[in-house]
């Protein structure tokens, strides 16, 4: 299949465009991060009506639409690997050198699952099931890396 443009006598070069941007992680979302930041404490938002915990917090809730901005619940800094990916191609973007493990940790006392990091475990020692605790960082970015990555227990 010929992918060519019919350009006529333009001349098209094609490229790649890094675009650096910024947004406003919202209210709910600010507090989510700042707490990590200043307590070290990572906070998710019950549905009092589905009986659910959702973390990263969300301003409602995703079953039945109830505003459960307000119902902030501590979670525990430890959980559970539910899966797990590992990242082995390089790209200025990512957080770490590859090959790095991202995870999709279960939270103790919540119901779903948040992605980080997960290091000080080979790749290929990573389990689903396997208990993993939250290691923050030493110095704040005032990001979710605030939370450094989670580590085998
Ligand atoms: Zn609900």
């Amino acid at each position: 299949m010929d992918n060519k443009i019919d350009t006529g006598d333009s001349y098209v070069i094609e490229g790649k465009l890094a675009l650096p941007y910024t947004y406003f992680a919202g209210r709910v979302g600010s507090t989510f991060i700042t707490t990590i930041r200043d307590k070290h404490k990572i906070m998710g938002v019950k549905c009092n009506t589905c009986d659910k915990v959702f973390v990263p917090p969300r301003q409602t809730c995703e079953r039945c639409l109830e505003d459960i901005r307000e119902n902030w619940v501590e979670l525990g800094n430890t959980g559970e690997v539910v899966n797990f990916t590992v990242v082995r191609y390089e790209d200025k973007h990512l957080p770490r050198k590859v090959p790095f493990v991202l995870a999709l940790i279960h939270l103790d006392g919540a119901d779903t699952p948040m992605v980080h990091i997960l290091d000080g475990v080979d790749p290929e020692e990573v389990k689903i099931g396997m208990k993993v605790q939250a290691v923050f960082a030493e110095k704040t970015t005032h990001t979710i890396l605030d939370i450094d990555h989670f580590a085998p227990v």
